[in-house]
């Protein structure tokens, strides 16, 4: 059981609940609220001023790779986010370099998967990017399917590359891999 700091972009009432939540036996905590971008890192260091740091703290609905780095860096374990599933079902598909939007006219005759290497269930079938356009354009929903696993992949992929890197000590380096997402 988790329990939630609250106090939206207000410093007083952030390390109010940060104190009070974590002075509380819970087995983990969450970092909740709607926050701007550019406030994120002043809001995650008042939630995490009163939170102990063996516990695991949980970013709610933070998806996007820049943050994510952010976040990492601030002390963030945990996170939930429609971002990968839902980006999916909108033919945006992840890959290091940047993302594809499928739909476009420049994927009608690329023969490449979606990215090299993946391990994911759809670019091990060799499905490529012609065919997965041609799939979001006559059979959609099994388009999105396809978009989905792949994303899905790519994410969990991202945090097993952050974990690791947070061991070999090389994050910075990391995040430099995934410039096209700053
Ligand atoms: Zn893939």
């Amino acid at each position: 059981m988790f329990g939630i700091v609250q106090g939206g972009i207000f410093e007083d009432l952030r390390k109010k609940s940060s104190k009070f939540i974590g002075s509380l036996a819970f087995n983990g905590f969450g970092i909740g609220g709607s926050f701007g971008e550019k406030q994120m890192r002043k809001v995650l260091n008042w939630s995490l001023s009163g939170l102990a740091e063996d516990k695991p703290r949980h970013l709610l609905g933070i998806g996007k790779i820049k943050d994510i780095f952010i976040a990492v860096k601030q002390g963030i374990d945990l996170f939930d986010c429609v971002v990968p599933t839902r980006e999916a079902r909108h033919a945006v598909l992840y890959t290091k370099a940047g993302k594809l939007n499928i739909e476009k006219e420049i994927f009608v005759k690329d023969k490449k998967m979606i990215e090299k290497n993946c391990q994911c269930w759809v670019c091990r079938q060799e499905i490529s990017r012609q065919e997965i356009r041609h799939y979001f354009k006559t059979e959609r929903i099994y388009g999105q399917r396809l978009a989905t696993l792949h994303n899905i992949y790519f994410f969990k992929n991202l945090f097993r590359e952050i974990r690791e890197a947070i061991i070999d000590k090389r994050l910075e380096k990391l995040e430099e891999e995934y410039y096209n997402y700053r």
